[in-house]
């Protein structure tokens, strides 16, 4: 229901954690159900996942007691189910190897593309519909290497509506996001750049955002923002300053 992404400093730190859990707490209103995090460019290279069903506090009682490494890119939800309970396995991130996801809205030919991927050995962790891209995109992710490229490869085999972002273990300097009838705002820093599913996610930090069109995909990096419609082919985005105080 709630999406935010942040990528930043080369150095791992705290930044990316804060920023995510700020952004998830200012959309916090919408209502939820679940909230989960992922974090890369961890000293020791992993994706770093904590999830937990119920409120934000819940998720934070998670980190207090077993802390999530530093890192340089984060993606933060808050989820509304629609496919499967309110339970820690339902919650996202999703994780398949190194590649970690997190979606608003509902894919809605899920079924077919599961049975499709179980059938060729994948092996799921939850009942959501959201799993099916995480699948999608590592397998693209192996087969391509890139994160942008496997994101563009997926996005036009999912019916429904989505808001995704992605981050994988390989690229700790980008975090990429497609939308389709569903909202995705970049927020543009100094240094560093952030993605959310409404401007509250990043207003505390910046008021210079992009918005993103329908069919489109975004990948920022701490210096740069490449949007592209589902083709591949550059798009320029709509830049405005966001009127109303943090
Ligand atoms: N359909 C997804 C799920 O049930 C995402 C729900 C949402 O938008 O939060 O997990």
């Amino acid at each position: 229901c709630g999406i935010v992404g942040y990528v930043g400093s080369q150095e791992p730190n705290g930044r990316p954690l804060e920023v995510v859990l700020e952004g998830l707490r200012r959309l916090e209103y919408r209502g939820y159900d679940s909230a989960g995090i992922a974090i890369t460019g961890t000293a020791d290279s992993t994706v770093a996942v904590a999830k937990k069903s119920g409120k934000l506090a819940n998720l934070v009682e998670v980190l207090d007691a077993s802390p999530l490494p530093a890192g340089t890119a984060a993606i933060g939800h808050t989820r509304w189910a629609t496919h499967g309970g309110p339970t820690d396995a339902n919650a996202h991130p999703h994780v398949v190897g190194d590649l970690a996801v997190i979606h608003n809205g509902i894919i809605e030919n899920f079924a077919q593309l599961k049975a499709a991927l179980a059938a060729d050995g994948a092996a799921f962790q939850s009942e959501t519909d959201t799993e099916v891209v995480a699948h999608l995109l590592h397998r693209a992710h192996l087969e391509l290497g890139d994160l942008t490229a496997a994101m563009l490869s997926v996005v036009g085999r999912l019916h429904g509506t989505f808001t995704l972002l992605a981050v994988h273990a390989s690229a700790p300097d980008t975090v990429v996001g497609a939308r389709h009838d569903s909202p995705l705002v970049v927020g543009i820093g100094e240094g560093e750049n952030f993605l959310g599913s409404d401007v509250a996610a990043f207003i505390a930090h910046t008021k210079e955002a992009l918005e993103l069109g329908q069919d489109q995909v975004v990948t920022i990096t701490p210096t740069t923002v490449e949007v592209t419609d589902f083709a591949g082919n550059a798009v320029e985005a709509r830049r405005f300053t966001v009127d109303w105080d943090a």
